[in-house]
């Protein structure tokens, strides 16, 4: 529980929707998470959150995502999030820490060094940590193929890392991934979300529009 400290810290649960910290131990040997999260917040950034040892390692990366291997975008390391948080789609209220909506723009499983297992990942990502460079592979629903992210020396924090899409199949210098402007979860937008559409009724409504 003591790394989720920083995370109870900030947050009043009885007045934000966000879930209560909660290290977990997944029982199953899939590969584990990651999610990146479209907060528009007093400054909108995208959250990168990987699962490791129960609970979400995050970034915050203002720009956000892009598959060109050329931009390279900073990733501000905060604090680790509960596991849980990956299923957070809504509104902070006013008031709150990271007051404002949050959309799960993608979600996926990564890997790292082709590891088939997640106790293989957390290895690896035990020594990627110590060595502020953890090379991951993403099998998400926009972001697919290899990322980066690079612990930037001469910090005085500590936390400021770089984030980047590396050479493979996946990578596109001419598409902006960020345009895909959905949630991977209930295919709204951030006002939807905003507004409290429902899911059911929006994927309905999705239909009728298909036809
Ligand atoms: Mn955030």
């Amino acid at each position: 529980m003591a790394k989720l400290k920083e995370y109870r810290k900030k947050r009043t649960f009885i007045s934000t929707p966000e879930p209560k910290s909660k290290n977990v131990t997944p029982s199953s040997k899939n590969l584990p998470r990651f999610c990146i999260q479209k907060h528009a917040a007093s400054h909108l950034h995208y959250d990168f959150r990987l699962e490791y040892k129960g609970v979400m390692l995050s970034w915050a990366i203002p720009k956000g995502p892009s598959l060109n291997p050329s931009q390279k975008h900073l990733a501000i390391q905060v604090e680790d999030h509960p596991y849980e948080y990956r299923n957070f789609e809504g509104v902070i209220p006013e008031g709150n820490y990271g007051a404002g909506t949050v959309m799960i723009w993608d979600e996926g499983h990564y890997t790292i060094s082709e590891a088939s297992n997640r106790k293989d990942v957390e290895k690896r990502m035990e020594k990627s940590l110590e060595n502020g460079k953890i090379e991951i592979e993403l099998f998400g629903t926009k972001l697919k193929g290899k990322f980066d992210l690079i612990k930037l020396k001469n910090d005085d924090k500590g936390t400021s890392w770089l984030f980047f899409k590396k050479k493979d199949q996946y990578a596109n210098a001419e598409e902006d991934v960020t345009q895909k402007d959905y949630s991977a979860r209930s295919q709204r937008t951030l006002a939807e979300i905003a507004q409290g559409k429902k899911k059911e009724k929006f994927k309905k409504l999705k239909i009728k529009i298909q036809k």
